[in-house]
């Protein structure tokens, strides 16, 4: 049992005092020699400081770790209790009584132990050595094999989960870097358990601690009846590896064992508690992996399979990984290429199926990354909706736009501009503000812009931005038509107001005459243009305009090209 601080709630007592003072407690109880506890808790609190403080200075101290073992033989304090006692009372309650919450010191409290444990030895052998009375002498001999005793204590304290008693991450480590050496293939797995965190905090932690102990035995059973290793890396992840398999369907195998093994409740029969664990799962050829990675890959699919609300594993996969990494590249840079100005505008124009005259031009954002080129708008604008960054992004699209239209027109004839506005876009309320000033500062005429949005976000109520968009002036185009699902009743209601045109998705144009001509017939019923999406031939160009198309887009009238070309077309 542990005991408790003379006086827990002493405020006149610092904590490392309390802590010597528990320290000694023991100490003297499993002491032969006489001593006066007012003599040994002073020296203790010395030692307590030097130890806490190895554990939170710059560098790790393992001399401190050997003063301390030293000091104990030297005040006679080495009988063979002593040493366990002050091994587990230092490991168990350094840290918390002290409240040392240094990143490090976890790691570092093994190797300080062990120099502890080491200098204790070396201390009890030197003593032995030079002294010759008989009875000491067996006395010593007790105390050697009680270092002995407690270096194997600190080794499994090490080397094991305190709460489930389950080899912990670094005997994990070994585990796999020995296995790496010698198997074929080899199978990781971590598991999480779900709903943990609320399960805990339901029931407290001392019943939190026995649920863990309980997985840790249905995982320990599991490994000892499958040739399997199980590990407890802390709280609610645990780790199960398997040699010699064949496959990732091996690693899956593996898994529903885990899920076979959870699935009876424990606890009370009249509040039982219903166990289920996540896994990530990695199955790989052993050879040239390394330990640290191995865990970190299975940990990445354990992420994944937890960001999954309907599958309970996701196997490691390379590809997705390497996107996952492009993706976080990708969001890092993207804020600073708005700020910059390196998302620039292409504009492409659309025409009049009769005379091929250009009725506007479409700005299609670009982004040339430093590192991956190229990136497609259709990827990098649900990162810049997911990081918050449409609207800033908006308002510059519409500045540079505003400019490149107007110098169109001061050539040629006034030139309406499209701009594509997502339906995330739309539901932010600030955007009729960003778009008016961004309009106010160029000076382009709102009734010559228009906006593509989607089915989906002109049929779902955006009704207040529809409208405050359209109290500036501008019109809307309903793009992709014919992808999403249509809501006609909307449609109709909103036709009524600002919709200009429906443009009909480009891949559409490969169905039937049936559909194309549905589509045409609904836009003209609803008094909209039907524009033809993706005509890349004139084969195509003529066919959608004998269907009664009335506009077109497409890489025959012109693909998406820098302002400067584009003004050649007008
Ligand atoms: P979208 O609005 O449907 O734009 C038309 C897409 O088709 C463009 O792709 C264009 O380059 C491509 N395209 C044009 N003519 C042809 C053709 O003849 N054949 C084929 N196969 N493709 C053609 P892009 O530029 O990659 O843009 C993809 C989508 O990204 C756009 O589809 C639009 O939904 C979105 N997007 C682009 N720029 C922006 C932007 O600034 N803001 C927002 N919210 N979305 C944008
Ligand atoms: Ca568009
Ligand atoms: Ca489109």
């Amino acid at each position: 049992m542990r005991q408790r601080p003379a006086h827990p709630l002493d405020d006149h007592e610092s904590p490392s005092r309390t802590f010597a003072r528990a320290w000694a407690q023991r100490l003297h109880e499993v002491s032969f020699v006489p001593r006066r506890l007012g003599r040994t808790i002073p020296l203790l609190q010395d030692l307590t400081a030097l130890l806490a403080a190895a554990l939170t200075g710059d560098e790790p101290d393992p001399a401190a770790g050997h003063h301390a073992g030293t000091a104990l033989v030297e005040a006679q304090l080495w009988s063979p209790a002593a040493l366990r006692a002050s091994v587990e009372h230092i490991h168990t309650r350094l840290r918390s009584d002290l409240g040392i919450t240094h990143p490090d010191a976890a790691d570092r409290l093994g190797p300080l132990l062990g120099a502890f444990t080491e200098a204790f030895a070396e201390g009890v052998r030197a003593v032995a050595l030079t002294e010759t009375d008989d009875l000491r002498r067996h006395e010593r001999a007790t105390a050697q094999r009680a270092v002995l005793q407690a270096e194997q204590e600190r080794q499994h304290a090490l080397l094991h989960d305190q709460v489930s008693g389950l080899p912990n991450r670094h005997a994990l480590t070994e585990h796999l870097t020995t296995l790496a050496a010698k198997s074929d293939r080899l199978a990781v797995c971590v598991l999480n358990l779900v709903r943990f965190a609320e399960i805990s905090d339901a029931l407290g932690t001392d019943p939190a601690d026995a649920l863990l102990r309980e997985v840790g035995l249905r995982m320990r059973d599991l490994a000892v009846t499958h040739g399997l290793f199980a590990a407890h890396l802390g709280g609610d992840e645990f780790v199960l590896v398997q040699a010699g398999t064949r496959g990732p369907d091996d690693a899956v195998k593996l898994f529903d064992l885990v899920r076979e093994a959870l699935a009876y409740p424990w606890g009370p029969a009249a509040h039982p508690v219903q166990l289920d664990a996540k896994g990530g799962l990695l199955e790989r050829a052993a050879t040239g992996a390394v330990a640290g990675e191995l865990l970190r890959t299975a940990k990445m699919a354990l992420t994944w399979a937890k960001s999954d609300p309907v599958g309970s594993y996701a196997m490691f996969e390379q590809h997705r990984h390497d996107a996952d990494r492009r993706r976080h590249t990708l969001s890092r840079d993207l804020p600073g290429a708005v700020r910059n100005g390196a998302l620039r505008l292409a504009y492409q124009p659309i025409v009049s199926l009769t005379d091929r005259r250009v009725v506007a031009v479409e700005a299609l954002a670009r982004w040339r990354h430093p590192d991956h080129g190229e990136v497609a708008p259709a990827e990098f604008i649900p990162l810049a909706e997911r990081i918050g960054l449409l609207n800033r992004l908006i308002g510059a699209q519409l500045r540079a736009a505003g400019r490149h239209a107007l110098k169109w027109q001061r050539t040629g004839r006034p030139v309406r501009l499209n701009l594509n506005v997502s339906t995330a876009q739309l539901t932010d309320p600030s955007l009729p503000a960003i778009v008016g000033e961004a309009l106010d500062e160029t000076g382009f005429p709102p009734d010559l812009l228009t906006f593509e949005v989607t089915e989906e976000s002109i049929t779902t109520p955006q009704a207040s931005t529809l409208a405050a968009l359209a109290a500036l002036g501008a019109s809307f185009a309903v793009d992709d038509f014919g992808t999403g699902y249509s809501n006609f009743a909307r449609l109709h209601e909103v036709s009524r107001t600002a919709v200009t045109s429906l443009k009909v998705d480009r891949s559409l144009l490969a169905s039937s005459d049936v559909l194309l001509t549905t589509l045409v017939t609904l836009a003209h019923g609803l008094r909209l243009h039907a524009v033809a999406e993706g005509v890349e031939t004139e084969d195509q160009a003529a066919h959608v305009r004998k269907l009664g198309y009335d506009h077109a887009q497409g890489i025959l009238f012109g693909a998406p090209a820098p302002p400067d070309e584009v003004a050649a077309l007008l």
